[in-house]
């Protein structure tokens, strides 16, 4: 398979707005880092939501992993993304009052993977953000970094083919954010996962193998 991702002409208004995106168009290949930078309100985010299948585009077409996801009946893209995608939020909605393991399990028992399975990739995803001490922590203990690691840990535990991350970085500092790159271009790398960013923050686009810029609805 070349691409995991292929948009082609993806086009998005919404009621009582002009057109957001005119036209998107964008090829992601297997363990490809891709950030999407443009200014606030420029349709990064919905853009990433229909790559999501959060939202439809009003025309273009989308292949995701060989597969023609818009034609997907409401179900089965659920289960795409639950199978196939993982997503990292600026907020990472981790749950505050469950433990860490629980947090980052929680997408396996959505999908009934067997119990005693899920320790072993619970463990594995929490190695690979370098938070394999904090297991056990409470997640409202966690600072916001290690929140962000623990986002990460269980957007990746289902070993999705493709990571969707809105300005990731947006609540970290500099030095949190460095990591935070790091950690994406290490599983990138490693897992074959390809990212695809959106930031408008230039300092993190620089870690990135492709810069696309969205500007008036359009990649320039
Ligand atoms: P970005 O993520 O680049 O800041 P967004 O994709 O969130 O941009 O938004 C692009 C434009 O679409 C903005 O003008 C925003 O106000 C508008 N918009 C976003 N979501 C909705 C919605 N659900 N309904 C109406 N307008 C929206
Ligand atoms: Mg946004």
């Amino acid at each position: 398979m070349k691409h995991v991702i292929t948009a082609r002409q993806l086009k998005k208004s919404y009621a009582g707005m002009g057109q957001v995106l005119k036209g998107v168009d964008l090829t992601v290949t297997p363990g490809e880092f891709v950030a999407v930078m443009g200014p606030s309100g420029c349709g990064k985010s919905t853009l990433l939501h229909l790559l999501g299948l959060l939202h439809s585009p009003d025309s273009g077409s989308l292949r995701m992993l060989d597969t023609d996801v818009l034609a997907l009946a409401a179900d089965d893209a659920t289960m795409f993304r639950r199978d196939h995608v993982g997503f990292i939020l600026q907020s990472n909605n981790i749950f505050s009052h469950t433990t860490v393991y629980e947090n980052i399990e929680f997408p396996l028992a959505c999908r009934a993977v067997p119990r005693p399975q899920r320790r072993g990739l619970v463990e594995a995803a929490l190695a690979a953000v370098g938070l394999g001490h904090k297991m056990s922590a409470w997640g409202n203990s966690l600072s916001g970094g290690e929140q962000q690691r623990v986002a990460i840990a269980r957007a990746l535990v289902n070993k999705p083919r493709i990571v969707l991350a809105d300005e990731p970085t947006g609540a970290l500092d500099n030095a949190n954010s460095r990591a935070l790159m790091e950690s994406f271009r290490h599983i990138c790398q490693r897992d074959n996962v390809a990212i695809v960013m959106v930031t408008h923050d230039s300092g993190m686009a620089r870690y990135c193998h492709t810069v696309y810029t969205l500007e008036d609805g359009v990649f320039v």
